[in-house]
């Protein structure tokens, strides 16, 4: 894509993310938007809680601009197949829907990547309240172990089969095939 001009403060977020898209635009637009609505910093330890409703390229800008991680447990997708984040701030349990808005003619990549750096926040999104309630805080769990393999499992995630010995999903799926 020629004559696009990455922001500086974009740039560490595309090297993340592998490749330039319109796609990881509209995360980055969206993180943007919920830390400037919800006037917070960057998360750290559990401040915020995301809710993405799809697993496209653009969440990947929102777990490294809002902190907001699979691995932390507080990014939470459903698989719903939406241009739709949620964030929440876990002070006050406030919290934002932010739903992409549709051009209104198809774009190509160029003009979308173009539109994505250049619209305005209200007119590329529909502000909103959630739709659901703040998420619980991610949990540790503990574990047991699969009967079958021997490898270490969570323990909302071991299953018992008929004999009543406890395994784990692929062990499980494997069991009943
Ligand atoms: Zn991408
Ligand atoms: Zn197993």
């Amino acid at each position: 894509m020629e004559n696009i001009v990455i922001p500086p403060e974009l740039e560490p977020v595309i090297a993340f993310h592998g490749h330039f898209c319109p796609g990881v635009l509209i995360g980055w637009r969206a993180a943007r938007l919920a830390l400037k609505l919800l006037e917070v910093p960057r998360d750290r330890d559990e401040e915020l809680v995301a809710i993405a409703e799809n697993d496209a390229c653009g969440v990947d800008a929102v777990q490294y601009v809002l902190g907001c991680t699979f691995g932390k447990g507080n990014l939470l997708f459903r698989d719903w197949g939406k241009q739709a984040f949620t964030v929440f701030r876990r002070s006050d349990g406030k919290g934002v829907r932010m739903v992409l808005n549709a051009p209104d003619r198809e774009l190509t990549r160029e003009e979308s990547a173009h539109r994505m750096l250049e619209e305005r926040d209200e007119a590329l999104f529909t502000i909103m309240e959630p739709r659901e309630p703040i998420p619980e805080m991610a949990k540790i769990r503990s574990s047991g172990f699969c009967s079958l393999c021997g490898e270490r499992v969570m323990e909302t995630r071991l299953e018992q089969l008929e004999d009543g010995r406890m395994v784990c999903i692929p062990c499980g799926e494997k069991e009943r095939a």
